[in-house]
């Protein structure tokens, strides 16, 4: 009966009215515990006094300029952003598909720059996920963001699959410009890439003479436990891409380069016209202060490992796996039931989730969400999958 009146509901028809913490709630007053975060954005929770203060304090001192000056915060927010990282120049913009458009126009430069019109082409991997506009969806390594619709798509792509040694051995040749990782595949079903893998194709993929980049539009700014996932991974990209969590909520991208990267583009190459603004810049520094924080990044670790160590130890029948890092995190769902339901039915009882790939269930929490409502989210969320199970 549970299961027929949730696979009625075609979409969400709740209005959330104001929030605080990883708490939300709608114009009813019914309470939610939010464990996705506008998809992995408010990485601070709702409201968070210090970046409320900083946006409305930069607010009155000027919201945009345009790109053809500098702002003081943004050029602080560049600084200490390409101190945390490791990188040596930047580029903003306004989301993720932006971000690695900025990366995918510096690949094709580049490879043009050293080797002439035949290196090209970019090779992402098979699951992952780049982003809505036509290249970043054709770089997205799922043919169902591929309808005919939208076709003609741009040339220039290749995908390989993740973590298979031997595909690694033919990928990549003197008509490769880059290859693309999505350090642990979000939408694609929190697929974890394998640290020796992406060492292995990044350096097959330089030595053909390529560049490496790493899609850490969901992965970075801390969520999983580092503020960039490829410091776990290894594999030092010459190029990263960020967006998401990276200003908190207000919408900002960022494509950094380095190394062999560094100099690609040159003014006049790349840009856009609300990218980077004072507004963004402001809530940026916040969020990257806060998140760089090493006893911050401890804790979403140890965070995540409870609420995976929690779901683990329901030992229920329909998880097939848990699993991610950090505050980045997966079950995988029995294939008989939608992971769709489990959400729906989440939403029902008070807690904010969302799905990725055909069969996982994600959380992506915001980074500072307390103990306790954790605590309370899993009590909803073991229910429902104890429903489920009957
Ligand atoms: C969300 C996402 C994007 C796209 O970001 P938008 O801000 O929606 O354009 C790109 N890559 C990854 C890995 C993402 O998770």
């Amino acid at each position: 009966m549970e299961k027929k009146i949730v696979n009625n509901y075609g979409s969400f028809d709740v209005i959330f009215e104001k929030s605080k913490g990883s708490t939300m709630w709608a114009a009813d007053g019914k309470k939610y515990i939010d464990f996705i975060a506008g998809i992995g954005v408010n990485c601070l929770g709702h409201n968070y006094k210090p970046l409320v203060k900083a946006i409305s304090r930069q607010a009155r001192r000027q919201i945009h300029i345009s790109n053809y000056y500098f702002s003081d915060v943004g050029l602080d927010f560049a600084e200490n952003l390409l101190k945390v990282t490791g990188f040596e120049r930047g580029y903003f913009g306004n989301s993720g598909a932006e971000a690695n458009e900025a990366a995918i126009k510096l690949a094709r430069k580049y490879g043009q720059l050293n080797g002439g019109d035949k290196r090209k082409t970019i090779v992402t991997l098979e699951s992952s996920f780049h982003g809505r506009t036509l290249a970043t969806l054709t770089a997205t390594g799922q043919d169902r963001f591929h309808p005919d619709c939208f076709a003609p798509y741009p040339e220039g792509f290749k995908t390989i699959k993740a973590n298979d040694f031997e595909a690694i051995k033919t990928a990549f040749d003197d008509t490769t410009a880059a290859l693309f990782i999505e350090c642990i595949q979000g939408e694609g079903g929190v697929n974890l890439i394998n640290p020796e893998w992406a060492k292995a194709a990044a350096d097959a993929a330089r030595a053909a003479g390529a560049i490496v980049m790493a899609d850490e539009v969901q992965t970075g700014v801390g969520r999983t436990g580092t503020y960039l996932a490829s410091d776990w991974l290894g594999f030092k990209p010459e190029v990263v891409t960020l967006a998401k969590g990276i200003a908190g909520g207000v919408p900002m991208g960022a494509c950094l380069f380095r190394g062999k990267a560094a100099d690609v583009f040159v003014a006049g190459d790349h840009q856009s016209t609300f990218a980077g603004n004072p507004l963004a810049c402001a809530a940026g520094l916040v969020v990257l202060e806060t998140v760089s924080d090493p006893a911050f990044l401890d804790r979403v670790n140890h965070a995540g490992d409870y609420i995976r160590g929690a779901i683990a130890s329901w030992n229920l029948p329909i998880v097939k796996d848990v699993r991610g890092k950090g505050l980045m995190i997966g079950t995988q769902i029995d294939s008989s039931i939608k992971p769709f339901d489990i959400e729906v039915r989440c939403l029902e009882k008070g807690l904010c989730t969302t799905t990725a790939g055909s069969d996982v269930v994600r959380f992506l929490p915001p980074l500072n969400i307390s103990d306790k409502e954790i605590d309370e989210g899993l009590a909803i969320y073991k229910s429902v999958l104890e429903e489920f199970c009957k």
